[in-house]
């Protein structure tokens, strides 16, 4: 019988103590992806409920969010759009700026890379206090576009990102919680 799928990203996931700073638990997915089927269970188990819907583009968050996106719009027969630190992209882009700890930064899409109305799927690896899932919200939306659902392999409950995001009425799924940070 298989595995349920809580147990096998658990065994897949690699918690790093006190990385980058002290008191952080970093939740390291790099050993899911060098797993050979916890990687595709992972990216099968993030594609299924928008099996056979149409889904015109997957957006991924730099970088993690560009490894598991980009499975995942091969899945669903998507295009994928990055969305990037400022300064990365080389035409032209719509940009916004994002609360992190200390300060603030930009992200950036391509003017280009989604029309309005298009169905898309905001990607990352884990959604934490939701900041940079949010700007990446606000990038889509400003190009008029149709965000079906925003998708993460983990969810750090504690720090809120999921309520931030479903309070912009955006569709919130996650494969596995981790109660402390
Ligand atoms: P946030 O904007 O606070 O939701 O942070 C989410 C982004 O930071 C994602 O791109 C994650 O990859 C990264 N991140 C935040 N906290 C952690 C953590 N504890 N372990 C691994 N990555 C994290």
């Amino acid at each position: 019988m298989r595995q349920p799928l809580e147990e096998t990203l658990l065994a897949a996931i690699r918690t790093i103590p006190d990385y980058p700073k002290p008191g952080v638990q970093f939740r390291d997915i790099t050993t899911l992806l060098g797993n050979a089927g916890a990687f595709r269970r992972t990216v099968d188990e993030l594609v299924h409920p928008y099996a056979g819907s149409k889904i015109d583009k997957i957006a991924g968050i730099e970088a993690r969010g560009f490894i598991l996106g980009g499975a995942i719009a091969h899945q669903l027969s998507s295009g994928f759009i990055p969305i990037r630190k400022k300064g990365k992209l080389p035409h032209e882009t719509v940009r916004v700026a994002y609360s992190l700890e200390y300060g603030l930064d930009e992200m950036e899409m391509h003017r280009d890379a989604v029309s309005a109305g298009e169905k898309v799927i905001i990607v990352d690896d884990l959604i934490a206090t939701g900041g940079t899932a949010e700007a990446a919200v606000r990038l889509l939306k400003q190009m008029g576009a149709d965000i079906v659902a925003a998708c993460f392999v983990i969810d750090l409950p504690d720090l809120g990102g999921r309520a931030r995001l479903e309070a912009l009425g955006v569709n919130v799924r996650t494969l596995i919680a981790f109660q402390e940070q």
